[in-house]
């Protein structure tokens, strides 16, 4: 980091303020120039702005990842199976009846479903899964299925109207039949009772870099689609980004550049969906093929080539599509991964909060980055802890797995100097914890140590190498 004056590079007091917005390139700047504390000081001022500086809220929501077969190779997933392999499951109606009913035994609110990508499931099985959840759960809100899983559902589903699924890919049908179908299947399962989708598979918008990290799962294009689609039907969705692995740093930019143009557009023209969230964490490599790629040497003091390709893309100087121009620009770009620790999570949590002044909420993600982090969040631009964890099956298989209960989450926020808040899916309050809570009940914190077994597994049966494919190599 170099000292450039921040007063060159912006008015930061009026984008604090809420009277300036931050350019992409100010926001490059600024992520280069300013140090973490003023950051953090900026970021907290911009949230408590937002949400004033008394609350801080938590949901009470359970995974559920309803399969684990999917059709996608992600190169930073451990979770995935194959169809037919020793451990692929798809959940039975008793076994999401087990996991939903401890969710509502203990006040949860929501259940976030989402799978892999199954293959062979029809839109019946779906329709059926959210008719029945709604039945028995009917105070449950059903958060499911991120953009990907949308994308394959485009491309498996046979809906009277549309061409027989062939190629089995959405990007094979024309972007305005592939629109009008997810518009079909999402009002559908609306109507079987979907409420909302997690921004899930968003890793980095931009191209060059999905390409290559292997998320061909969906385009940017794609998952900005699906969102566009909710967003039109009435439906509230989040938004992740996944850095510190190949991108440079204006990738992430230009990635919130992206979610932040969608979200402009939807309120400009009162679309009665919205983004209501943005939450970003950094990769996590054990037991993934991209985590088996070299990694940069911050200390050597070399350029990361990942930067030298993003600069160029954002300048306008190389098209993002385009292979062979995005391989002679920086020909070691995508061959060494840049990971990200506490302190990049935090400067960058403390930007996207400078960043998105059209996005509610910023979530602080102690799942991957353990709870002490997590709770620091909350002096970096979060003002929401996310859920309370009863179950999480894919950061984990990827070696990081920390879990909290209610009482755990609520007295990380107290302790940071907040009143914990229990919310609802719209960020509603349901309950303020003034002077009671359940940390207050806790007399003994010692059975109350968050769990934490961040674990690598180097001679897993499930280790899959890495491949530099059609995907990954320009
Ligand atoms: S990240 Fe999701 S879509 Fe990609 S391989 Fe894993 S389960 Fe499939």
């Amino acid at each position: 980091m170099s000292s450039k004056p921040i007063r060159d590079i912006c008015d930061i007091d009026a984008v604090v303020e809420g009277r300036a917005r931050l350019s992409p390139t100010q926001a490059i700047e600024l992520y280069r120039h300013a140090s973490i504390h003023d950051l953090g000081a900026w970021s907290t001022a911009a949230a408590d702005r937002m949400h004033g500086n008394l609350v801080r809220t938590y949901v009470i929501d359970r995974n559920v990842n309803y399969t684990n077969v999917c059709s996608a190779k992600c190169t930073f997933c451990a979770f995935r199976r194959d169809d037919g392999e020793a451990d692929a499951y798809v959940l039975s109606k008793d076994e999401l009846k087990q996991k939903i009913g401890e969710l509502a035994a203990i006040g949860g609110t929501q259940v976030l479903l989402q799978g892999g990508m199954h293959p062979d499931l029809p839109i019946a099985f779906y329709e059926d899964m959210l008719g029945w959840l709604g039945e028995e759960f009917p105070q449950i809100h059903l958060h499911a299925f991120s953009p990907p899983e949308f994308v394959e559902f485009a491309a498996v589903f046979e809906l009277e109207g549309f061409p027989a699924p062939g190629a089995k890919k959405a990007g094979d049908m024309p972007r305005e039949v592939f629109v009008e179908k997810l518009r079909v299947i999402m009002k559908r399962l609306r109507d079987a009772g979907l409420k909302s989708l997690p921004g899930g598979g968003g890793e980095i918008l931009v191209e060059h870099v999905r390409r290559r990290i292997g998320s061909t799962k969906a385009t940017g294009e794609q998952w900005l689609d699906v969102m566009r689609v909710a967003h039109e039907l009435g439906m509230f969705t989040s938004s992740t980004m996944m850095f510190g692995h190949i991108e440079g740093v204006a990738d992430r930019v230009m990635h919130m550049a992206m979610i932040r143009e969608a979200q402009d557009a939807a309120m400009r023209e009162q679309l009665p969906g919205r983004y209501v969230s943005f939450i970003s964490w950094p990769f996590q490599p054990d037991n993934t093929p991209l985590g088996r790629a070299a990694q940069f040497d911050i200390e050597a003091g070399q350029p990361f080539a990942g930067d030298a390709l993003a600069d160029a893309v954002f300048a306008g100087a190389v098209d993002p599509e385009d292979r062979a121009a995005c391989k002679a620009a920086a020909p070691e770009a995508g061959r060494e991964v840049r990971l990200a620790g506490a302190t990049e999570y935090l400067r960058m949590q403390a930007l996207s909060r400078l960043f998105f002044d059209n996005i509610h909420s910023i979530g602080a993600s102690w799942v991957t980055m353990g709870p002490k982090i997590g709770q620091l969040g909350l002096s970096f631009g979060a003002n929401d802890m996310g859920s309370v964890m009863m179950e999480e099956n894919v950061v984990s298989a990827a070696g990081t797995t920390y879990c909290l209960n209610e009482a755990e989450i609520c007295r990380l926020i107290r302790d940071a100097g907040y009143t914990p808040t229990q919310r609802d899916n719209t960020y509603d309050f349901i309950k303020v914890h003034e002077s009671t809570g359940p940390d207050l009940e806790v007399t003994d914190w010692s059975a109350h140590r968050p769990a934490t077994s961040a674990f690598a597994q180097p001679d897993s049966e499930n280790k899959v190498e890495l491949t530099i494919s059609e995907a990954v190599e320009y």
